[in-house]
């Protein structure tokens, strides 16, 4: 296990699947995690059962003014902010003749712009004291997978903007490291409510089993400790070789 004794962690999506692993794998390693999400009574919940270790609180991470008011109270809270984890997303099931331009919109503004104002409210704290983002994307982001149009976009974005933030941060000389995790298929009830629409790729990674939030929270405790100082810009497949077809 990592030693994140008295790091200050801030995880979006928090009340569900990966996001509330990955909240439990960086409170059991030592550090204060806020758990941030919508669904508020569940991200309560979940919060409390952590004990003094997390806080919850409200963030839409489409919303700007939710975003300046999570990390300031996070920072206020919790001394500071030395992880951030954009994890929050959501999926749509439709081809390309499907998906309208809302649902498009509404799949970029969480996926994509979510996790833009967060790295930027993110590295706005931690420029100074240095610290880890890891943003969650997708093997959409590499496979391009055909019933997701937009979601494969959306993830493609974070990928691309994982990797200029990694690069801005190493030539401007800020001691932040920003990669992204890409899970394949992850028991979670976004990929459950996936299955009963019976989407073909999903059931075939079913097939072939699929990961637990676990494992994708493994993944993330490891980029944001020490031991991954040397690793920055990355992109790292947690997918069960899913995305070797
Ligand atoms: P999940 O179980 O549906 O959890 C996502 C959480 O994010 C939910 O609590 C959801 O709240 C919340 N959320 C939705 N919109 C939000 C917003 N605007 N602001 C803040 N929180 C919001 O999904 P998951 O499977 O754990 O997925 C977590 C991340 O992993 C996502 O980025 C997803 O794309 C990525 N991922 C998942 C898989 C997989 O197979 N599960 C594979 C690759 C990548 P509501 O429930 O109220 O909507």
């Amino acid at each position: 296990m990592e030693n994140l004794d008295g790091k200050s962690a801030l995880v979006t999506g928090a009340a569900s699947g990966i996001g509330a692993a990955i909240a439990r794998r960086l409170a059991a390693a030592g550090a204060r995690v806020t758990m941030a999400d919508i669904a508020d009574q569940t991200g309560r919940e979940l919060a409390a059962e952590l004990g003094a270790q997390a806080r919850y609180q409200h963030l839409d991470v489409g919303s700007e003014e939710d975003w300046a008011q999570c990390v300031a109270d996070t920072c206020a809270a919790q001394n500071g902010l030395d992880i951030l984890v954009n994890n929050a997303g959501i999926a749509l099931l439709a081809d390309i003749f499907s998906t309208s331009l809302s649902d498009w919109e509404n799949i970029m503004r969480v996926n994509a712009t979510g996790c833009f104002l967060g790295c930027r409210f993110g590295l706005e704290a931690m420029r100074e004291q240095g610290g880890a983002i890891v943003n969650i994307s997708s093997i959409a982001a590499m496979a391009g997978l055909a019933p997701y149009p937009a979601y494969s976009a959306s993830k493609g974005a974070v990928r691309s903007l994982t990797k200029s933030i990694a690069a801005a941060c190493r030539d401007g000389g800020i001691p932040v490291r920003c990669n992204s995790v890409h899970p394949g298929a992850i028991d979670t009830p976004m990929t459950r409510g996936i299955r009963i629409e019976g989407g073909d790729d999903i059931e075939n990674a079913i097939v072939a089993g699929m990961g637990k939030p676990e494992d994708v929270a493994a993944m993330v405790a490891f980029l944001v400790s020490e031991d991954a100082r040397f690793i920055n810009g990355a992109e790292m497949l947690v997918d069960g070789t899913l995305c070797m077809g």
